[in-house]
């Protein structure tokens, strides 16, 4: 099972150096699989000890983004630097900086937690004494120590990912990538995992990029790139990139044709309208009067109708024209009920 990590094996410890800033850069990247384009032309910095978010649906691009990074692929153009380390020209320098964890599992089952560290430890050239002094730091650190000479196959989904995580962050990286690493666990499990990346930021100042497709664990990042189709469509804070809507946003049912709505709601009111399959969305200040004008306006016309704050997913739509969750990419257990709540919202 160890081989799973072996493009990072024999790599000694290195103390990093005084990094210039940023601390990743990734600079017009482009990639290309045949003739489908994954990421078209992708630039932002992640700064010193931020927590930094990669948002975009199934698709996107982030994990050929997050591959690239990691050093497992090579770009067909453009650039990316982790503490000036270039990912194609210096791949094993690279190494030495980052931890990484896969969505896919790395940990041995069939190890003790102590046991899979120590093969870990020996892939990053840590040895002896010391090596066990980490181990233990490392594990108290997830909150696991008690349980390091037990089988990880009778850990819960939350234990093998802290597992996962210690891994990653045995050599003391300064950077952690991690690639939705809250996959598969439940709502206390990934409450918990967020808790410990945002400890490791403040109290290890180590930068943290990480990919997701859930909203709410985008709002817990310092800031955020938001992904669709291999574009960057949005940079910057969640406040930020939320502060950019325009008052509420009303989300009316049609009864009929929304796209005839639309234009009728355009040219009685003169509002911007955006038709998502057989919804009008508008923002909108002093939304509750305008709610009462439309319904009035349009007796029949109108099944459901809805006034929310500005959410992520109204920047996503603001920015691509269509939701976060569309036929195209929604086609995963985890999709389609994530696209439920919101469909609830
Ligand atoms: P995400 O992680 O956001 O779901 P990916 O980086 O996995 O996005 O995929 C981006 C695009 O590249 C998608 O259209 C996907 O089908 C395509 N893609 C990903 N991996 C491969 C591959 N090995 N060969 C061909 N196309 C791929």
């Amino acid at each position: 099972m160890v081989s799973k990590v072996s493009a990072f094996a024999d790599i000694a410890p290195e103390v990093a150096p005084a990094s210039a800033m940023p601390v990743i850069s990734v600079e017009n990247l482009v990639h290309r699989y045949e003739n489908r384009t994954a990421l078209n032309g992708v630039s932002f910095d992640v700064r010193p000890a931020e927590l930094f978010g990669l948002l975009g649906p199934n698709g996107s691009g982030k994990t050929t983004l997050f591959r690239i990074l990691s050093t497992l692929m090579i770009p067909t153009a453009g650039r990316a630097t982790i503490m000036g380390c270039d990912a194609a020209q210096e791949p094993a320098r690279l190494r030495r900086q980052i931890g990484v964890v896969f969505q896919a599992q790395s940990v041995d089952l069939k190890l003790t937690a102590y046991e899979n560290l120590w093969h870990q430890g020996h892939l990053y050239g840590l040895r002896g004494a010391a090596l066990k002094k980490r181990i233990h730091e490392i594990l108290s650190r997830v909150g696991l120590a008690d349980r390091a000479r037990e089988l990880v196959e009778t850990f819960s989904g939350g234990m093998q990912r802290r597992i996962e995580l210690a891994k990653g962050l045995l050599h003391h990286p300064g950077v952690l990538l991690l690639d939705e690493p809250t996959t598969g666990l439940d709502p206390g499990a990934r409450r918990d995992l967020w808790q410990y990346l945002q400890t490791l930021r403040d109290e290890e100042h180590v930068s943290v990029l990480v990919t997701t497709h859930l909203m709410e664990e985008a709002e817990r990042c310092d800031r955020l790139a938001i992904m669709n189709e291999g574009n960057l469509v949005a940079l910057g804070t969640p406040a930020e990139l939320k502060s950019e809507i325009g008052g509420d946003v009303v989300l009316l049912d049609a009864a009929h044709d929304a796209g005839l709505l639309a234009e009728r709601i355009r040219a009685r009111f003169h509002v911007q309208t955006t038709v998502l399959e057989n919804q009008v969305r508008m923002e909108r200040e002093g939304a509750h009067r305008f709610v009462t004008e439309v319904v009035e306006a349009f007796p029949g016309e109108i099944e459901a109708i809805s006034v929310s704050k500005p959410a992520l997913e109204d920047v996503f739509i603001r920015r691509t024209g269509h939701k976060f969750w569309s036929d195209t990419n929604s086609n995963s257990e985890d999709a389609q009920s994530i696209s439920a709540d919101h469909s609830r919202r």
